[in-house]
């Protein structure tokens, strides 16, 4: 297994993270990369730093007005009267969505307020003068990790900080800017006719499920706590199937907080049955390890063991694949976690004939 990491991903180091009313440390922290190098390294991955792809295999899947935005916004938020450090929204639209699943177009204003609101969905995407580069830079993780696999290697592991999944077309939230995931999914349809999103964060995929809604030839298959009183609340639901070509190629499997090992494995063995009946020709995975108990947002009951025995569970699909690093924010879990899922994945793969 290839493993890809870029020290510009350590760039992206907010101060803010509003929760509950209070402005504390952002969980999502460059140690987290630090961490996963380290554990991944016992198993004998070096990282390799990705190179740079340009910016087309991220705008396959974001809005440019959104890009723009990203790339600008820290400079001219510096502009405001008594402008704070880092960019965080006060204003927030009524519109995401309740106008459903696809991209809402540039925003009618033009000033920095009004589209840090448009385009900045919570207030856990603080954006400092580097956020875009460290984002830039973890997408390209993803994006050289897609193209290992493309030019044949069996899996890889992009370790992807600031992480993914709940990056929309045109909005940020959940410590996202940019959907690595589903960057790396789009790069695989060069070569693959169907692809697998498998996401076991303890959080919904929102943004990842959104950008597939209406396609068929992607599949995104989701198991998470319960959000109906769980980050990301608006989506994750069961009946939420997808839309015209992307009818029954969109599966959400959310589980009861307190839900232990067996409930978790075997909503995962469930998300890869469903892959194996799509008959992806390629699979990504987004992986989480915030299931874990002992992180400080899990509401499971989830313990390191799971992690491995998923690991063989998805393994044993024997597609090519992409390992995509979502959330994960107990550093002693993290790296208990994430080597004991690698570990089991590699055993177990063999690439199907
Ligand atoms: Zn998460």
């Amino acid at each position: 297994m290839r493993l890809f990491f870029s020290p510009n991903q350590l760039l992206h180091q907010p101060t803010q993270y509003l929760v509950h009313g209070r402005i504390v440390s952002p969980l999502e922290n460059a140690n987290r990369g630090e961490t996963l190098i380290k554990a991944l390294g016992g198993l004998g991955l070096d990282a390799e730093e990705p190179g740079d792809a340009g910016l087309d295999a991220i705008a396959a899947v974001h809005a440019s007005h959104y890009l723009d935005f990203l790339a600008s916004a820290h400079e001219r938020f510096q502009a405001l009267p008594n402008g704070g450090p880092e960019v965080l929204p006060n204003v927030h639209p009524y519109a995401s969505h309740a106008s459903g699943f696809s991209a809402r177009g540039a925003p009618r204003t033009n000033g920095i307020l009004g589209q840090a609101g448009w385009y900045i969905g919570d207030m856990s995407c603080a954006m400092t003068a580097q956020t875009f580069a460290a984002a830039y830079a973890s997408a390209q993780s993803a994006i050289a990790a897609a193209d290992a696999v493309l030019s044949g290697a069996a899996s890889s592991f992009a370790l992807c900080r600031p992480p993914g999944h709940h990056a929309y077309v045109d909005r940020a939230s959940g410590f996202c800017f940019l959907n690595n995931a589903a960057i790396a999914a789009e790069r695989l349809r060069s070569r693959f006719g169907r692809v697998a999103i498998l996401d076991f964060d303890t959080h919904h995929g929102d943004g990842t499920q959104a950008i597939f809604y209406a396609r068929g030839d992607v599949f995104f298959g989701s198991t998470h706590t319960d959000p109906a009183n769980y980050y990301p609340h608006f989506a994750g639901y069961a009946e939420e199937r997808g839309i015209g070509d992307g009818e029954g190629c969109n599966l959400n499997l959310p589980l009861a907080p307190g839900s232990d090992d067996a409930a978790f494995v075997e909503a995962v063995r469930t998300l890869a049955e469903a892959a194996d009946r799509f008959d992806a020709e390629a699979i990504v995975l987004s992986a989480g390890w915030d299931a874990h108990r002992d992180d400080p947002l899990s509401k499971l009951a989830v313990t390191t063991d799971a992690f491995a025995r998923i690991g063989t569970v998805l393994g044993a699909l024997g597609r090519p694949t992409v390992i995509v690093q979502e959330g994960g924010y107990s550093l002693a879990a993290v790296a208990e976690a994430a080597p004991q899922f690698v570990g089991a994945f590699s055993a177990a793969h063999r690439l199907r004939d």
